[in-house]
């Protein structure tokens, strides 16, 4: 039997943790701690965490860093839970540390087009808001309903309309965040430039909770377009065609805001779900949409598809036409998780050779009888999500996926390509950070989480662990 002398018991670490926040923030029933301690996707991996607290002020966020530097608790950050990567899951005996609960927009200001938001604000809820002035928010993650501002930013999410507004880092000026030791720090600011000091800002974008808590962002929001904006649906012979017909989409000069590709497998998968028949002959699904259309743009339009040798075309200048196709995108997961086990996958390529990637993705997809592959992704920016799916009836994850992401991987990185477009690393790929980043940068990472986190408090053996 090891030998183990803890110095507190854990109901001396949880009465210290309550005396520090506000009453009724913590929360210790195993059950409901429970709930928040897996995700649903890659549910029973980690954890169980001693507490879960609901941190309603910037207060509450220092009372748990205070509570884990004395007792060198973890601290699992964790917003709206909408991770893919096993970024918010828990950590054995680690304090959950929510910002969802800090959900207000604490200034909207239209003349300056900026917001000042808490973590917990709900990205759609933004947009609305903005939107009620003659603004947008623009990054757009498919989670946009579900997944928050504080969450977006820690994770750089992208989305659909990345290819022409960038993704959360594009859009992010400030931000004010707790440092593991307690301290705040306010950063950036409300204009659109600067050039101060080192931009510690855009070093917190994307940082996973491993680096300080965030607890208020500013971003830029962005005046409508003017005009009519053009979306369409056009089907292609392969996705190596749709691939290049999105390249020069991008380099024609009418900045499309939206290139979301699918392939065959993800037709097929939205007809069972939708009832319809999209599939047929068709292999390729490019959605695209373009703002402020005008009638050279809408040209360019129709001389690309036609040389791509798009069909059955459908074209939408109307809200509720064009509602009707983003649904498609919108109902991809559903229709692919439906009766199936799935990983879903992140990576990106340069777009010049994205139709490589998806060759090699969709060879890969025929060497495993045991598997179906569904691609579909954010072809603008060359950034793809390719969907490997298993029995149900399977109960363990086949060997074969393992070898099949780890081709992948591979295969991205050798196109000059990343590992990790938008959904951020988390757990699922930490393992990959000097293979992807190289050794040098590796251990300049770990420098970088030493100084803000010397004692290893924030979301441990994540990003870069
Ligand atoms: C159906 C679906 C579609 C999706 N589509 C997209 C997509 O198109 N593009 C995309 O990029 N992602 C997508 N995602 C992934 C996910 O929604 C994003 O990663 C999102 O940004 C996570 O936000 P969240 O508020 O849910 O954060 P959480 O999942 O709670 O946390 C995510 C990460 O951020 C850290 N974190 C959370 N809050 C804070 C904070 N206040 N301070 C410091 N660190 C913090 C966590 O520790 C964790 O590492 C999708 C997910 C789903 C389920």
């Amino acid at each position: 039997m090891a030998l183990n002398f803890p110095a507190y018991n854990q109901t001396e670490i949880l009465d210290f943790l309550k005396a520090q926040v506000t009453d009724g923030t913590v929360v210790t029933d195993p059950e409901k701690v429970d709930e928040h301690s897996y995700s649903k996707q890659l549910a029973g991996q980690h954890g169980p965490a001693l507490a879960f607290i609901e941190a309603g002020s910037i207060a509450d966020v220092q009372g748990v860093m205070k509570a884990a530097r004395r007792f060198h608790i973890p601290v699992v950050t964790q917003n709206r839970f909408t991770s893919t990567v096993i970024g918010a899951d828990a950590v054995d005996g680690a304090f959950i540390l929510s910002t969802a609960k800090m959900d207000q927009i604490l200034e909207l200001n239209t003349e300056d087009a900026y917001a000042v938001v808490q973590p917990g604000v709900i990205n759609n809820d933004l947009d609305q808001a903005a939107r009620q002035h003659g603004l947008f928010y623009a990054p757009d993650p498919a989670s946009k309903k579900m997944s928050g501002i504080g969450g977006n930013v820690a994770t750089n999410a992208g989305g659909l309309s990345g290819v022409r507004y960038g993704s959360t880092r594009d859009n992010v000026l400030g931000l004010k965040v707790v440092l593991a030791d307690g301290k705040v720090l306010d950063l950036g600011g409300k204009t659109t430039k600067q050039a101060f000091g080192y931009d510690l800002t855009q070093l917190f974008v994307g940082s996973e909770g491993t680096l300080v808590v965030i607890v208020e962002i500013t971003v830029k929001l962005m005046p409508l377009p003017l005009g009519d904006s053009l979306m369409g649906l056009a089907f292609f012979k392969n996705m190596e065609t749709l691939a290049k017909a999105t390249t020069e989409l991008r380099m024609s000069g009418i900045y499309p805001a939206m290139l979301e590709a699918m392939d065959a497998n993800t037709l097929r998968a939205l007809d069972e779900y939708r009832h319809t028949s999209l599939a047929g002959e068709n292999s390729a699904a490019l959605i695209f949409r373009v703002d402020s259309i005008s009638p050279e743009g809408r040209q360019i339009v129709d001389q690309i598809m036609d040389k791509y040798g798009a069909e059955n075309i459908r074209l939408a200048t109307d809200e509720k036409q064009q509602e009707e196709i983003i649904s498609l995108r919108q109902d991809m997961l559903p229709a692919i998780f439906t009766g199936r086990s799935a990983v879903m996958e992140d990576m990106a390529a340069p777009t010049s050779k994205m139709a490589e990637l998806v060759a090699y993705i969709q060879q890969l997809s025929a060497e495993h009888d045991d598997l179906q592959i569904f691609t579909a992704g954010h072809a603008g920016d060359g950034n793809l999500h390719p969907t490997v799916t298993w029995s149900k009836d399977v109960t363990e994850t086949p060997e074969s996926v393992n070898e099949v992401l780890q081709a992948m991987f591979k295969k991205a990185l050798e196109l000059d390509g990343t590992i990790s477009g938008e959904h951020a690393v988390g757990m699922l790929k930490n393992q990959w950070n000097n293979v992807e980043l190289g050794e040098e940068v590796d251990w300049v990472q770990h420098q970088i989480k030493a100084l803000f986190d010397p004692m290893n408090l924030l979301n441990p053996k994540r990003k870069i662990d």
